[in-house]
């Protein structure tokens, strides 16, 4: 059972704010890990030529720890590579977004589900000690872990995290836009299962999903995405490609371009709406162009604080680390980058 939590509108807006649950939070910590077993396995790239990333669905078993039924659709959860990192520490722990539905996969809350991408390539300095020319393979520690675990295989796992991404507790009473590039997408397929595969019934409100890879290939879960398009007259599914031509000729789109295309006849009555929620997930800096949009569609109101420091300046101006500094997501905006 989730209790309610009111958040209160901490801005100047009048528009009415989501009422979100009150979700559990760091049940396991990562200095008492629990173990998990791997269930599943797959790819969850689109398939045809080969993408040049490597992402799968990866399902892991929690049943008898206390992750059992706590994972929300929306949180995240850790998981602890075995061995240790360069300092001689073990390694940290990794977060990653939960794909699964509150449920879980079995509908039971046992078994949680995540899209690890394997972090490959070369070594480039991060550090202004860094050699370079050091140009050797660079592999994540964690993500290529989580990409190598078989069926049967145990893993550390903690959380579950995060109290922010969440859907409201009324879904009926809003109408969503999910943004995702790359695993950003992670989420929403937990959140487009809770909402059209519930026991209660598929929503009826508008969800519209906007999914942003470089090339077609690399679109995750494109399968579920389109079945739910086909099944449901209030599903859309938008898929913004920036490193192929259009099929009219035109080049490539970012998901922020998609938006604004299709802004006065999609996602533009949405948002002007006191319906309207944005939720936006995937690569750092996805954020920064939409801020952008909202202020050029003049509907920051509802979905950002501004601060002072900012409001003289011209949105054309702002640069990142003034958003960075200057603007919060209200409610009806929720941003998750990494
Ligand atoms: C809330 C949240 C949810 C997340 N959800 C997901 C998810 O669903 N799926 C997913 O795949 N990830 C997700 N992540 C990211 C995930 O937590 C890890 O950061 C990611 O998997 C990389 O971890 P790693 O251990 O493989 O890489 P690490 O071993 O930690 O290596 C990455 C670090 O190495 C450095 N580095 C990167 N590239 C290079 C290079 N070429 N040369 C030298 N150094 C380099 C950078 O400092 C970088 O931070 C999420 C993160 C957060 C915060």
């Amino acid at each position: 059972m989730h209790r309610i939590l009111l958040i209160m509108n901490d801005d100047s807006s009048t528009v009415p704010m989501p009422v979100f649950p009150e979700v559990e939070m760091n049940l396991v910590t990562p200095k008492a890990p629990v173990t998990g077993t791997v269930v599943k396995s797959e790819t969850c790239l689109r398939g045809g030529r080969k993408s040049a990333s490597f992402v799968r669905h990866v399902e892991i078993d929690v049943s008898g720890t206390p992750l059992e039924g706590a994972c929300r659709a929306g949180q995240s959860f850790g998981v602890i590579a075995p061995g240790v990192a360069e300092n001689g520490k073990p390694h940290k722990v990794r977060l990653y977004s939960l794909a699964s539905p509150t449920c879980g996969e079995d509908g039971e809350g046992k078994i949680i589900a995540t899209t690890p991408k394997r972090v490959i390539d070369e070594f480039t300095p991060q550090k202004d000690e860094d050699d370079s020319d050091r140009h050797e393979l660079f592999l994540g520690v964690c993500s290529n872990y989580v990409c190598d675990l078989q069926v049967g295989d145990k893993v550390q796992v903690t959380g579950p995290s995060g109290k922010r991404f969440l859907l409201p507790v009324d879904h009926n009473k809003h109408d969503y836009i999910f943004m995702a590039t790359g695993t950003g997408i992670a989420p929403f397929r937990s959140m487009c299962k809770e909402l059209f595969e519930n026991p209660d019934g598929p929503t009826t409100s508008q969800v519209h999903v906007v999914m942003g890879t470089p090339y077609t290939t690399d679109l995750l879960y494109d399968d579920l995405f389109v079945k739910l398009a086909e099944e449901h007259d209030n599903f859309h599914y938008h898929t913004a490609v920036s490193r192929e031509k259009q099929a009219d000729g035109s080049r490539g789109l970012y998901v922020g371009q998609l938006v604004d295309l299709k802004f006065d006849d999609t996602f533009g009555p949405i948002l002007t709406s006191d319906r309207g929620l944005m939720y936006m997930c995937g690569l750092v800096g996805m954020q920064w162009g939409i801020y952008q949009l909202f202020a050029e569609k003049g509907i920051t109101e509802a979905y950002m604080t501004i601060k002072e420091d900012l409001k003289d300046v011209s949105h054309t101006d702002w640069d990142k680390e003034q958003m960075r500094r200057y603007i919060k997501p209200t409610h009806r905006l929720m941003v998750e980058v990494y």
